[in-house]
């Protein structure tokens, strides 16, 4: 391990003596490793952790040993995998707080954030625990004489679940759980920047009562994931990424023949209309650009300014900014905490720097923010008069940075959307309902907000954009999930009495 790291105090330590976040598999904690992954409290810029990366070798017996596991489980009552998840539930409402500040200590949002990604994974919990009603087939009595048909939904068998570190509670929340309510068994592989929150949940669930090799967690990178793409036990992949990794796993997993549902990045749109109230379309852009640092995949990234709300708004904007408080995490002041590595926040930087060759003005500069120590923090930046071809339009920037595109109608707000190869989550802020409809019909975007900044569906629901934010059909939690991580059976049948049997060649028609 060539790692270094300093204490708390700023003392050098030896890497040796860091806590090894353990793999998870068939409820036995596994820490040896050829190659190990540097964990940070991104707040302190210190190494915390190793992770150790899985080898392939590793994964492969992981999947074994789902596989072993997954037939008694898929025998389990339906009753009994709910209950398992009525009692996850009170654990994680119990002892969320806990899973909230270990978020916070790998990845740097804010404690209340982090606990309200966990009240956002809570949600499908609460869906999941319905199972006995998701899981329920069809039945046709009679469709020819005596003759009967009905259809069941079966589980997969062992599916994995590729997570990203954005949302390190939540989005295993949105996957594991749905897939272990439907009979199957999992391998997690969580990111290896924030892993530990992954560990608490496949914990939480044993305790739960889940049976062991049910639910694994695997950590590792590029190494680990490619073995499950390619593992042919595995019948399915779930993932939510970056768009070119997005890409690549639902080819090579769809190559392999597996089913694969694949959530790439995007580049959300709030249009602002002439008559919004705009203290609340400025309240709205900074929680929602701002929150979580910008690391969100439904953050807002451009706010189209429609006709002249453009310099209003950004007056209020930019009041709002000077009053945030940019912080640690773990500091209950603190509105918005660093971002997940150095890489990460020299990269958003780059965006703010090279925007005035561009073209664009820079009116917030979160560069110019001054902070103690070696956290990755930057502040909040505002950028005006950006429009495509630009990088800092063109690009995710996954990053505290909200661009101003000036459009001078309702028509114009559309076309650029429409034009954006992301198509995650949109906005529209309006007091006209007709607005608002057409705007709903019109907009080739997976989720749309009325007045709302961050339309994440809830979990009666499901969740997934278009177009380069997504490939694959299915979005994921809620109902369209039970599809995904279940196969349907049909079955036509017919009772004959002993003498009623006769040869008939020709093709059976009712
Ligand atoms: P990432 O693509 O770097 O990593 C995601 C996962 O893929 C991790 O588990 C990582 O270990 C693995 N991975 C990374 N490189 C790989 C490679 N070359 N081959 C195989 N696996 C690889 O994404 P991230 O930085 O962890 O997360 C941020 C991105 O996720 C942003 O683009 C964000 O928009 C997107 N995101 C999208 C959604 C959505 O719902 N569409 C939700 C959350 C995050």
């Amino acid at each position: 391990m060539t790692d270094t790291s300093l204490e708390a105090g700023g003392r050098a330590t030896d890497p040796a003596t860091l806590a090894v976040i353990p793999h998870l598999v068939g409820g036995r904690e596994a820490r040896e490793a050829t190659r190990m992954g540097a964990v940070h409290n991104p707040a302190t810029g210190r190494q915390t952790k190793h992770v150790p990366l899985a080898t392939a070798e590793f994964v492969h017996e992981a999947v074994r040993v789902a596989e072993a596991a997954q037939p008694g489980w898929r025998r389990t009552g339906l009753a009994k995998r709910a209950k398992v998840l009525f009692e996850l539930h009170r654990i994680l409402r119990e002892r969320g707080d806990e899973l909230a500040r270990i978020i916070t200590a790998e990845h740097g949002k804010t404690v209340p954030d982090a606990a309200g990604e966990i009240a956002r994974g809570l949600e499908n919990v609460e869906f999941c625990a319905g199972l006995l009603h998701h899981l329920k087939g069809e039945y046709s009595e009679q469709v020819a004489t005596g003759v009967d048909v009905h259809q069941v939904k079966q589980p997969l068998g062992v599916v994995a679940c590729i997570t990203p570190f954005n949302f390190p509670a939540m989005v295993p929340l949105w996957m594991v759980t749905t897939a272990i309510a439907a009979g199957n068994a999992v391998i997690l592989k969580p990111s290896e920047r924030d892993p530990s929150a992954a560990v608490w949940i496949a914990k939480a669930f044993a305790e739960s009562g889940l049976p062991d090799g049910i639910l694994n967690v695997v950590h590792g990178d590029k190494e680990a994931v490619d073995a499950l793409l390619d593992d042919p036990v595995v019948r399915a992949a779930s993932f939510v990424g970056s768009t070119p990794i997005a890409k690549y796993i639902y080819a090579r997993a769809a190559a392999n023949g597996k089913r694969v549902q694949a959530l790439g990045g995007a580049k959300n749109h709030m249009v602002v209309m002439p008559d919004a109230d705009l203290d609340a379309a400025a309240d709205a852009a900074v929680s929602a650009a701002y929150g979580s640092a910008g690391e969100r995949c439904m953050a807002v990234s451009v706010l189209v300014a429609v006709g002249d709300v453009a310099d209003p708004l950004i007056a209020k904007i930019t009041d709002r900014l000077g009053a945030l408080h940019v912080g640690d995490g773990a500091d209950p002041a603190t509105e918005m905490g660093p971002l997940i590595t150095q890489e990460a926040r020299d990269r958003v930087a780059g965006f703010v720097e090279g925007a005035p060759a561009e073209g664009a003005s820079v009116v917030v500069d979160g560069r110019q923010l001054r902070f103690d120590g070696d956290g990755f923090f930057i502040g909040p930046s505002l950028i005006d008069k950006v429009v495509p071809g630009m990088r800092v339009y063109d690009e995710e920037i996954f990053g505290p940075v909200l661009s101003i595109a000036r459009v001078a109608s309702y028509d114009e707000a559309v076309s650029l959307i429409n034009s954006n190869e992301y198509a995650n989550g949109v906005a529209i802020f309006t007091r006209d309902g007709k607005t608002a409809r057409e705007f709903e019909f019109d907009i080739e975007v997976g989720m749309v907000g009325v007045n709302v900044p961050i339309p994440v569906p809830i979990g009666a629901f499901s969740f997934g954009g278009w177009k380069n934010s997504l490939f694959g059909d299915t979005h994921i939690y809620g109902p369209e999930s039970f599809n995904f991580y279940t196969r349907r059976k049909v079955v036509t049948s017919r009772w004959p009495e002993a003498n009623e049997s006769q040869i008939s060649m020709g093709f059976p028609a009712n």
